[in-house]
């Protein structure tokens, strides 16, 4: 058994001075090889079911999955909401055994932000389950463009509401699709000096993996989001193994080709978080 909380995952993270990979799940495949690959890096990692995850498959099918890999596994493994919206949403994830849920109210004026996170923070912890909140707005490529955080707010944030992580808005942009994003550096410093809670950057395959592992070793930033880069390297693999295999219908002897590839590329992006 090796359920872990986000927080028994995170705190070590900081306190040491390296990241822990949040991965985003589309299916069974993908979240196994997640759980391979830190299970080859030894590292603890963070599996999460996002909006389009959950809109794919429900929750109950995807707590299952996670929890079997889980119990399974010989590394610390997170089972995650992303990008929780509601009360209920949360409520959902933490009944059927998440350990860790987002709750984004980052679209909400700051008090309400902050009174919503605080209950939702409140109802977690009263289960032994995490709670992420996010402060400024993150964008999206071709979409909603990003707010910065405030670092004064996010200071209030964190205090006010108890979150054991808090994700920022410093440059990092949601479904890049290149690694172009450009981080504030000093916004990062400023939003540091005022709070000790670890810091999530959601976005994450927008950063090349060289400032991946210079963030993870040397802010308070502990977990970045991981989504688009492997859903590019999941497509990438199914491509090649339909073109060289034409003659192959059975869906699980073409998931078995692309597992491999993915591994290898979830072990790179685990690794260059390490210390
Ligand atoms: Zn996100």
């Amino acid at each position: 058994m090796t359920r872990a909380t986000l927080a028994e995952v995170l705190q070590p993270a900081l306190r040491d001075g390296y990241a822990v990979a949040g991965l985003v799940c589309l299916g069974w495949e993908d979240a196994r090889a997640y759980v391979a690959a830190a299970e080859a890096e030894d590292a603890p990692v963070i599996l999460q079911a996002g909006p389009g995850a959950r809109a794919h498959m429900p929750l109950p099918v995807w707590a299952a999955m996670f929890h079997a890999l889980a119990d399974g596994a010989s590394v610390p493994v997170v089972s995650h909401l992303d990008h929780g919206t509601s009360v209920q949403d949360c409520a959902e994830a933490i009944a059927l055994g998440f350990t860790s849920v987002m709750f984004d109210g980052s679209r909400l004026p700051l008090e309400e932000n902050i009174a919503q996170t605080r209950a939702i923070v409140e109802m977690a912890h009263k289960a032994s389950v995490s709670c992420e909140g996010e402060i400024g707005f993150v964008g999206y490529a071709e979409g909603a463009s990003s707010e910065g955080t405030d670092p004064d707010e996010a200071a209030r944030f964190a205090a006010e509401t108890g979150v054991d992580a808090m994700a920022v808005s410093i440059g990092n942009v949601h479904l890049q699709t290149d690694q172009s994003a450009e981080i504030d550096r000093d916004r990062l410093a400023r939003i540091e000096a005022k709070t000790h809670v670890p810091l999530v950057i959601h976005g994450g395959s927008g950063l090349p993996h060289t400032l991946r592992s210079d963030l993870a070793r040397k802010s308070k930033i502990c977990k970045f989001n991981i989504g688009t880069e492997l859903r590019m390297s999941f497509g990438a693999a199914l491509r090649q193994t339909l073109q060289d295999h034409p003659e192959t219908f059975d869906r699980i002897s073409i998931l078995k080709e692309v597992e491999a590839p993915l591994t290898e590329r979830a072990r790179h992006v685990i690794r260059s978080l390490r210390p």
